[in-house]
């Protein structure tokens, strides 16, 4: 039996292994895809304290050598069901079924894409998810924001003062975001709003020219897609606590509704989703799960 099974090698994921191996615990973490989860996905992180520079895949893998040197066992394998039998936990993948005293659920989430030709090319060269990670590559350019709720007029706020001019793309008539920051966004004068469209095309060869929204081509450096978020906890549902949009609902302690079942990262509810807090989460999840394996 584990001490600790860590459901998802993401930053969270892989953090709370790091921690929860360096206290002596029994870990094994599983993994649906590959290691890194997001970030393994993006080709330059420099808001990571004590990194200037690296690569995303270069981040994930230093973490797993880490955790694989400290003797935690790793499986290539979905999780597809959790039970909880009071004395143990049991997890179910797609080949195995493993128990363990303790489970973190560290299972992150998914960005909304646009869905057209183009945009899994052209991510990190034009094409982005999250405007603090890659604002500031963007500095004196043209932009869009696709989007019109909170996450896009936030966006838009904060990056008006890093490029030149930015078009918000938005399918509905208006924007959709609180009164507060539409009062906000509306003083601020390098944004041009192209309501009731979409876009229709990404253009561009190596690196992203231009987007053809209707009959009108935009050139623009980059596209910030911004049309929400997907926590992957369905696989959670019939026994943890989710809120209205799918995040698995925990404290600042990371315990879920459930005793010995604690979650980390992207996939709980919290306002800011990026390397460091999933980190901060991998960190206090791992803790509190020794704390409660010496508590029984
Ligand atoms: C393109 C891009 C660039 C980014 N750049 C930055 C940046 O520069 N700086 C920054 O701070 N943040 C950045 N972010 C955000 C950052 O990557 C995330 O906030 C962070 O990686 C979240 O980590 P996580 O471990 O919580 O979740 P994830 O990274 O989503 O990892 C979750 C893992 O769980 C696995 N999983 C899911 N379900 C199951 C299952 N049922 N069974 C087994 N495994 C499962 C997934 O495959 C995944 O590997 C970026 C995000 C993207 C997409």
């Amino acid at each position: 039996m584990y001490d600790i099974i860590v459901i998802g090698a993401g930053a969270a994921g892989m953090t709370a292994a790091l921690y929860s191996a360096r206290a002596n615990k029994k870990v094994l973490i599983l993994e649906q895809e590959t290691i890194g989860g997001q970030i393994a996905t993006s080709p330059l992180v420099e808001n990571y304290p004590g990194f200037m520079k690296i690569s995303g895949v270069e981040f994930s893998n230093n973490l797993f050598d880490q955790i694989i040197e400290l003797g935690v066992d790793f499986e290539l394998e979905k999780v597809i069901n959790i039970e909880d039998l009071k004395d143990k936990k049991i997890v179910t993948t797609e080949y195995n079924t493993y128990e363990s005293k303790t489970i973190i659920i560290a299972t992150g989430s998914k960005h909304r894409s646009l869905g057209i030709d183009n945009e899994e090319r052209l991510i990190g060269k034009g094409i982005s998810y999250c405007v603090l990670c890659d604002g500031a590559f963007f500095k004196g350019k043209d932009v869009a924001i696709v989007g019109g709720g909170n996450t896009a007029v936030v966006s838009a706020i904060y990056l008006s003062e890093i490029v030149n001019k930015i078009y918000i793309v938005q399918m509905l008539d208006k924007l959709t975001a609180e009164e507060k920051l539409i009062e906000k966004i509306n003083n601020i004068k390098n944004i041009e709003y192209i309501f009731n469209s979409k876009v229709d095309k990404l253009n561009g060869d190596t690196s992203l020219e231009s987007i053809t929204v209707g009959n009108r081509t935009i050139n623009v450096d980059g596209v910030f897609v911004l049309i929400g978020l997907i926590p992957q906890n369905e696989t959670f549902k019939n026994i943890i606590k989710l809120d209205k949009y799918g995040y698995i609902d925990a404290d600042e302690e990371c315990k879920t509704n459930i005793d010995g079942i604690f979650v980390a990262g992207d996939c709980r509810t919290k306002n800011i989703r990026q390397l460091t807090t999933a980190s901060s989460d991998g960190t206090i999840a791992a803790i509190n799960a020794c704390n409660y394996i010496d508590s029984i």
